[in-house]
């Protein structure tokens, strides 16, 4: 098998490992449903949002958690949402939509991102808060509004390019926002609009893991604010955007080994770990390794909420030094964050059903044929390396183990890999096994989703636990009353 399996096992929650031990439920599912399959668990999204709304508490800030709704588009999650007091970020016309048939009322929904005329008349109709990327949406929404006489809009202005004053720390490039730089005529136009917009407050969004550099736009944004009041505005908000993160893996040292033993294979002095060689970013030059990894930090302690605390608790150096919540406090402003990801942890998981096993020629390593596509499982897409749960057809039948796999995917494609390294597994998995990629909820279930070949996009089942049992309905089929109106529910415990 070529030495030691390097697992990497997934962070299971309560809910997840349950899930994963009801085996009957899991193989009568997708028998009934088909592979892939996936599964949400909206009380999961309920309970993360209080992890959020406690970091709150703790430091005794006002504001909103919005929920990204690009993360996952399952109308489950988004209902068991709306029965909480968490708003959502909707970033098209069609995820308005969704969110205003959920029953999110609009002062509980943003929209950011590019928007098309429709849907910026749709969030403008609604009063949805609009979060402007630049002047020409706000001469957008002024013409849309002179010609709709439409009530007067809440912008919040999506800012980028900060700078750290002194320290050389720029925040990275983004293709979304007005650069601070350009600030001046921006707020010109805001003022111009006046009986059109009203300006809530100012956002930003970073697709980044680093605390340093949203520390420092969180600052810019501070500053931005006080710039705004000088000149008579009386915007309240600073919406420091998602980017919180998922701890994916359950041991930091599975994590540290796999890194060193890939850096290994990349120079060749271990066996290969994955299909062709690939190096994930690290290539061998002549003996030296170049490039840098591009994967994600699959295991990170500090992710979610704790992250945010993080970023709290960040000094603001161009603002006397002192912790960013406590200069939020001070000012009584709002703060408003928008996680996908984090707000998606431990939310769901993707079923798909072993098809084929097959031994290579060389011996050593399973070729282990799934019945799902690469993009119905996007894990390898994010950069997200976590093994998968073999969920047995009959448990009786042990097969041995541990064995080295590659997995494969439906489409008639060789690149059609649903992870492109060697997958160890604790035991051979056999034709009608499933394996369960857990924590897919976030990016990982439609977002990548395809109809190629004329394969059916996989169907999504919200389950939940009623009297210690599983119980499930199809994706569209759930609202909040088919979980939280059993006997015996507290529905105090509905946010
Ligand atoms: C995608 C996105 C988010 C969510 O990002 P995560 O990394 O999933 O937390 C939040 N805000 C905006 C504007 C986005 O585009």
């Amino acid at each position: 098998m070529g030495g030691q399996p390097l697992y990497l096992a997934p962070r299971l929650g309560e809910g997840l490992r349950s899930l994963l031990e009801s085996r009957e439920l899991l193989h009568t599912l997708t028998d009934g449903l088909d592979s892939p399959l996936n599964l949400v668990v909206p009380d999961q999204l309920a309970a993360n949002l209080q992890q959020f709304r406690s970091v709150y508490g703790r430091r005794h800030l006002s504001g909103q958690v919005f929920f990204a709704h690009k993360a996952n588009g399952s109308s489950a999650l988004l209902r068991r949402l709306a029965a909480t007091d968490a708003g959502v970020d909707v970033s098209s016309l069609g995820e308005l939509q969704h969110a205003l048939g959920a029953g999110f009322t609009p002062d509980r929904i943003t929209a950011t991102g590019p928007k098309n005329p429709e849907f910026l008349w749709l969030a403008a109709r609604t009063s949805v808060t609009v979060a402007v990327d630049s002047r020409d949406e706000l001469d957008q929404l002024a013409v849309l509004s002179g010609k709709f006489a439409l009530p007067r809009i809440r912008v919040l202005l999506r800012l980028s390019g900060f700078e750290a004053s002194g320290v050389r720390v720029l925040s990275r490039r983004s293709r979304f926002g007005t650069p601070l730089k350009e600030r001046q005529g921006l707020l010109e136009a805001v003022e111009r609009y006046g009986d059109v917009v009203e300006l809530t407050g100012v956002a930003y969004h970073l697709d980044t893991t680093s605390v340093t550099e949203k520390a420092t736009a969180l600052e810019g944004c501070l500053r931005v604010l006080e710039e705004c009041r000088s000149r008579g505005l009386r915007p309240s908000v600073v919406d420091v955007g998602g980017g919180f993160g998922v701890d994916y893996l359950d041991d930091g040292e599975q994590w540290e080994r796999y890194t060193t033993e890939l850096t290994g294979a990349v120079l060749g002095t271990r066996p290969p770990l994955t299909w062709g060689g690939y190096g994930y970013g690290l290539r061998n030059e002549g003996g030296t390794l170049r490039g840098s990894l591009g994967l994600y930090p699959a295991h990170r302690p500090v992710a979610g909420p704790r992250y945010l605390d993080e970023l709290l608790a960040h000094p603001a150096s161009s603002l006397g030094g002192r912790p960013l919540a406590a200069l939020l406090l001070e000012h009584l402003y709002d703060l408003h964050v928008e996680p996908g990801r984090a707000l998606l942890d431990q939310c769901g998981l993707t079923l798909a059903r072993v098809l084929e096993v097959r031994e290579t020629e060389s011996g050593g390593e399973l070729l282990v044929r799934l019945a799902a596509k690469a993009d119905d499982i996007a894990l390898e897409e994010h950069g997200v390396l976590m093994d998968p749960v073999v969920v047995p057809r009959d448990p009786a039948r042990a097969g041995a183990g541990p064995v080295a796999v590659h997995l494969f995917g439906t489409l008639c494609l060789e690149a059609d890999l649903i992870t492109r390294r060697t997958v160890f597994l604790p035991r051979r998995p056999e034709p009608g096994d499933l394996l369960a990629f857990a924590n897919t909820a976030g990016y990982c279930m439609d977002f990548h989703a395809t109809h190629a070949q004329r394969q059916p996009a996989a169907h999504k089942v919200a389950v939940w636990q009623e009297g210690g049992a599983w119980r499930w309905c199809l994706d569209d089929q759930y609202w909040p009353t088919t979980s939280m109106g059993g006997v015996g529910y507290d529905v105090g415990g509905a946010q």
